[in-house]
């Protein structure tokens, strides 16, 4: 053997103790995650980290200068710090590493998450019974089965209209039950919860409130099904832990709902994340609804938004119909009227039948 295949050799020999010994480390680091994760410490300690830099420092003889051999080891560090956060990722209740199958929740005999497609529609705001009710049956003439409606309404300002409150849940409920429909209504208090169980059937909690923690704790110490929308400038992974903070009180039947986020572009109201439905689809085993008509804020889009929302995978649809959008009190610009409706779910019902 020459020499230069010896000290090659040599090379390939110190090349496999490395890694043995990075894994080795890589074993010990999760073991301090989970010590550390039990005693609710925070995994990222500089204090440690300078310690050991200065011991290994200390004890090196070169060739390698100090600061090359601090710029190594603190990319092992930091790996090892990644590794922690991997696996707390796979711990989530939410995630599908913790549970492979879809989450199906029934909802007045809608299956969630069944792989169908299932409607959530109803005005904005509810405005009074006759309003709700000439929705209410039109939504139950297309046979499906989910009302939506809001009666405590977070409007960016406070001289817009607010919504009825209790009496629009009263409302809202009267027209469900009058169509053997389900309640869908965002609830902004947490001591509001309690009291809304006896009109809801799902409990909203909106975009504004996605991080209001102390609401999606109360949601989750109910046994109620949540429909929780993704914030205004919330990442996918802030979604998904403000899932987790529900799911983690013991609540598990949750509805994830994209409907858009804030970007530079205006076109729209809000720019539809259609691609936040796979990765949610893949990464929790909850079901992954699409509302197009905060997501676009034009009417016009409804039905193209609602089709890519289908044809990516979403386990439903949520719109807003309003029996005179022009007048209505909020959101004019974006409900469909009753007709209007009518067309939409023609066109959808066709095309889920020539997706089939
Ligand atoms: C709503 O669905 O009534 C609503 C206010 O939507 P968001 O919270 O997504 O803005
Ligand atoms: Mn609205």
């Amino acid at each position: 053997m020459s020499e230069l295949d010896q000290v090659r050799d040599h090379l390939d020999q110190v090349n496999q103790d490395i890694l043995k010994l990075i894994n080795e480390r890589a074993k010990l680091v999760q073991q301090i995650g989970d010590i550390k994760a039990k005693q609710s410490i925070n995994r990222f300690d500089p204090v440690r980290e300078r310690d050991m830099l200065d011991k290994i420092t200390s004890s090196n003889d070169g060739p390698f200068e100090n600061a090359t051999i601090e710029h190594i080891f603190k990319e092992i560090f930091k790996a090892s710090l990644e590794l922690q956060e991997d696996d707390h990722r796979k711990a989530l209740l939410v995630s599908r590493k913790k549970k492979p199958e879809n989450t199906v929740i029934d909802i007045n005999g809608a299956n969630i998450g069944d792989g169908s497609v299932h409607f959530i529609m109803g005005p904005c705001a509810v405005e009074g019974y006759e309003q709700v009710a000439s929705v209410a049956k039109a939504v139950k003439d297309k046979g499906l089965k989910l009302l939506r409606g809001g009666a405590f309404k977070p409007r960016t300002s406070p001289y817009d209209f607010q919504g009825l409150g209790l009496e629009g849940l009263q409302l809202l409920k009267r027209a469900a039950d009058e169509h053997d429909l389900a309640v869908v209504s965002e609830i902004v208090n947490p001591a509001h919860i309690e009291k809304a169980l006896d009109y809801v059937d799902v409990i909203q909690i909106g975009a504004r409130n996605m991080q209001n923690f102390e609401l999606l704790k109360a949601a989750g110490d109910v046994n109620k099904p949540v429909l929780l929308k993704r914030g205004l400038s919330a990442t996918i992974s802030e979604f998904i832990n403000a899932a987790e903070y529900i799911i983690s009180r013991g609540n598990e039947n949750i509805i994830l709902c994209e409907r858009g986020i804030r970007t530079y572009e205006k076109a729209t109201r809000n720019t539809l994340d259609i691609s936040a439905v796979p990765v949610l689809k893949q990464e929790t085993h909850l079901p992954v609804m699409v509302d197009v008509t905060h997501s676009t804020g034009r009417r016009d889009l409804l039905l193209p938004t609602a089709k890519a929302a289908i044809a990516i995978g979403a386990d439903g649809v949520m719109a807003e119909v309003h029996p005179d959008p022009a007048v209505a009190l909020s959101d004019s610009a974006q409900q469909m009227d009753i007709p209007t409706f009518n067309q939409f779910m023609e066109e959808i019902v066709d095309m889920s039948n020539r997706m089939k």
